[in-house]
């Protein structure tokens, strides 16, 4: 499979150029040059098939030659060894549990799999991969393990002191190996703007090759393909027959967009809801087409607080920009802070269920929509444990959340992170000393 930039001014690339760059020369995104069509075999029997089969089947065509069957294989089975249930909340509403991976969100699994997909190139480039990030929460956990131990790779994630939650500093800090945390004295713009500056001179590294784990990796985007897959799979063991409807909390529009690559390709999806929190660009689009970036607004569903969602472009290419046939599959809706948190609490006490608050974004826009589709079931994406938002969520349903076993050992271990002033320089000092 070649990738295409969807700004059209950079040549056409292979998996694994794609996946290595991570973003084209001329700022688009990597596109795969035509979408494969599913096979019906996989279709008509997959709930006969494991969920590392599917992701097997899912992914062939978008690696294609760049990685060996049984590479491919290996690679799709760690990437997704922890459960992906379905669990029912109400008759027409199911919650597609995406955290019970090792950071408790679902950025696990498409950090997981591009990490593997590094060291699995790493053989051909003959210098040490560094993966540079900076992160404001969220991603630096998913990158820092889904990298661990991984041959040939080193990780280096720049936080913002004191502003992440001690939850994520310590999936950053303590697993210690080919992952280094810096501590910046700063703010998480900071440690961006010093990672834009190491790669703009990336050139002075001679014997380290520097790349990002970007959200916009085709290696991070197209796993993400899997959720649909297994939820339809696990849908179908539950007797329902009709093709279900997608709820996605909606930030970078990775994950729903994704979802709409899976449905182009032929799996059966009715229709999907890209939920928003108050950022609220997508849903003002699909009511006026005009799309209008914004600054980004602070709520409690802070992983969608996405002013410029990057990868709205993507769909759009899936639609070859006819707008019409874009919102005939997909609605958005924007949800405040104050009905995330009604629908936090009436959830968790009429039906027993808790959301985090992504997933309550989710709740309320598939409740909006089922009120004038009665007939249709829904699928929420729950992207995060309730427990990664204890604040919000404890005040709202006045009971305390029992820290998961795994999260409990996490925090439990020794910070290890190296302090940092905000200066590119030490950054740079850093960096050389890995070399
Ligand atoms: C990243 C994230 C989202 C948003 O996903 P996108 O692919 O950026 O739309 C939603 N929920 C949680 C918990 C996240 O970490």
């Amino acid at each position: 499979m070649n990738y295409y930039s969807t700004n059209r001014q950079a040549p056409e690339v292979n998996f694994k150029e794609a996946a290595i760059y991570g973003q084209p020369p001329d700022k688009g995104l990597y596109f795969p040059k035509s979408i494969p069509p599913l096979s019906k075999k996989l279709l008509d029997n997959i709930t006969q098939y494991s969920h590392a089969a599917i992701a097997y089947e899912v992914m062939k065509p978008y690696t294609g030659n760049e990685i060996d069957d049984a590479a491919l294989k290996k690679i799709v089975e760690e990437t997704i060894d922890f459960p992906i249930p379905l669990v029912p909340v109400t008759e027409n509403i199911f919650s597609l549990e995406l955290f019970h991976g090792p950071t408790l969100a679902f950025k696990d699994v498409g950090a997981r799999f591009m990490s593997r997909c590094l060291g699995y190139f790493s053989k051909d480039i003959h210098k040490k991969i560094v993966v540079l990030v900076a992160t404001s929460g969220d991603t630096g956990g998913a990158v820092a393990h889904g990298f661990y131990n991984v041959s040939n790779v080193e990780v280096v994630i720049l936080y913002p002191s004191g502003k992440v939650s001690s939850v994520q500093e310590k999936q950053l800090t303590t697993l210690g190996k080919n992952i280094h945390a810096l501590e910046v004295n700063g703010s998480f713009d900071d440690c961006q703007q010093m990672v834009k500056q190491a790669f703009s001179e990336a050139g002075l590294y001679k014997n380290i090759f520097l790349t990002s784990a970007n959200s916009i990796n085709v290696a991070r985007w197209l796993p993400q393909q899997f959720y649909y897959f297994f939820a339809y799979k696990e849908f179908f063991k539950n007797g329902f027959n009709r093709p279900p409807v997608f709820t996605v909390p909606s930030g970078n529009f990775g994950n729903i967009c994704a979802g709409m690559l899976a449905q182009a390709s032929g799996l059966p999806v009715k229709h999907f809801i890209a939920a928003c929190n108050a950022n609220d660009v997508v849903p003002e689009f699909l009511q006026t087409s005009a799309y209008k970036p914004k600054k980004a607004v602070a709520t409690i569903s802070n992983a969608m607080d996405v002013g410029n969602p990057s990868n709205f472009v993507r769909i759009l290419e899936i639609f070859s920009n006819n707008i019409p046939a874009l919102k005939n599959k997909l609605s958005a809706v924007s949800i405040t802070d104050k009905e995330t948190r009604q629908t936090i609490k009436t959830v968790y006490e009429k039906n027993g269920y808790l959301l985090d608050p992504h997933g309550a974004v989710a709740y309320a826009s598939l409740e909006k929509y089922l009120l004038s589709h009665q007939n249709e079931t829904g699928i929420i994406l729950e992207t995060a444990h309730p427990v990664k938002f204890y604040d919000v969520v404890e005040p709202v349903i006045e009971a305390s959340i029992p820290l998961p076993v795994s999260v409990e050992e996490q925090v439990r271990k020794e910070k290890k992170a190296v302090w940092i002033e905000n200066e590119y320089e030490e950054l740079e000092a850093f960096l050389l000393k890995l070399e």
